[in-house]
């Protein structure tokens, strides 16, 4: 998988792959993140990126040309998706970052300030994602949670031990609780049912768990897991 990610802050998406599992997987190669800087493409001696927007109002404007231009000079391959992050697009969730992991290649578009010259959308036709109902300064933090999220789904991100398998959302269900050492801390103890290494019996509590929590916790993702079971 390749991520080419359009950004006028490019160290902020090359600073966060700097750490963890997601250096690691960079390190062993199972994916790459490349960064393309609009503003290298701007055609002003000034490299001006961004302008006032037409009919008034707050704010600049992104301009079309440096970032069509910057997009055109990434080299795309078959199995390629371009994805706009933008808090007017569809609402990201695991069946999407199953459906992008899929893709050879995620070329991504971070706007920032006002946003971009909409003739940057009719020219690129990007699939349009938000990573929820709220406004960031930038699309550099949404382009590094999609980043995060579709690439613990590649084979050789997660080592065994962090397997992506068991987390919340992957069997429409809220993952069971976790506990680790000591037995017991401030008079609460570990259930007893994970220290008798009967895994049958393990597994029935974990799900027993992860349903309980489901409805109570998000009783949306219980309805429709309920329907469906
Ligand atoms: N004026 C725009 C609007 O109301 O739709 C918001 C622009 S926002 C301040 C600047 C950039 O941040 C956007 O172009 C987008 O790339 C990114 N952004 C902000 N919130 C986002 C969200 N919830 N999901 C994805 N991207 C977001």
């Amino acid at each position: 998988m390749i991520f080419d990610v359009l950004t006028l802050f490019p160290e902020m998406i090359e600073e966060h792959c700097r750490y963890s599992i997601l250096k690691r997987a960079i390190e062993k190669e199972v994916f790459s993140v490349n960064t393309i800087n609009p503003r290298d493409f701007t055609l002003d001696k000034h490299k001006k990126v961004d302008d006032t927007p037409y009919g008034g109002g707050a704010g600049m404007v992104l301009m079309a040309q440096p970032y069509v231009d910057a997009y055109e000079s990434v080299e795309r391959c078959e199995n390629s998706i371009t994805i706009m992050l933008s808090p007017q697009g569809e609402p990201l969730n695991d069946k999407i970052v199953n459906e992008l992991a899929q893709f050879d290649q995620i070329v991504m578009l971070c706007g920032h300030y006002e946003g971009f010259d909409e003739r940057i959308r009719e020219i690129i036709k990007p699939r349009e994602i938000s990573i929820g109902d709220f406004v960031l300064t930038g699309g550099e933090l949404p382009a590094l949670c999609l980043i995060d999220a579709v690439s613990r789904k590649i084979e050789g991100t997660l080592g065994k031990m962090e397997s992506a398998d068991e987390d919340s959302f992957s069997n429409g269900l809220i993952e069971y609780p976790h506990y680790t050492k000591p037995r017991e801390y401030r008079g609460l103890k570990v259930p007893e049912v994970l220290l008798n290494g009967n895994h049958k019996e393990i597994n029935e509590f974990r799900l027993q768990q992860s349903i309980e929590r489901t409805k109570r916790k998000r009783p949306d993702l219980y309805k429709k897991f309920n329907t469906y079971d």
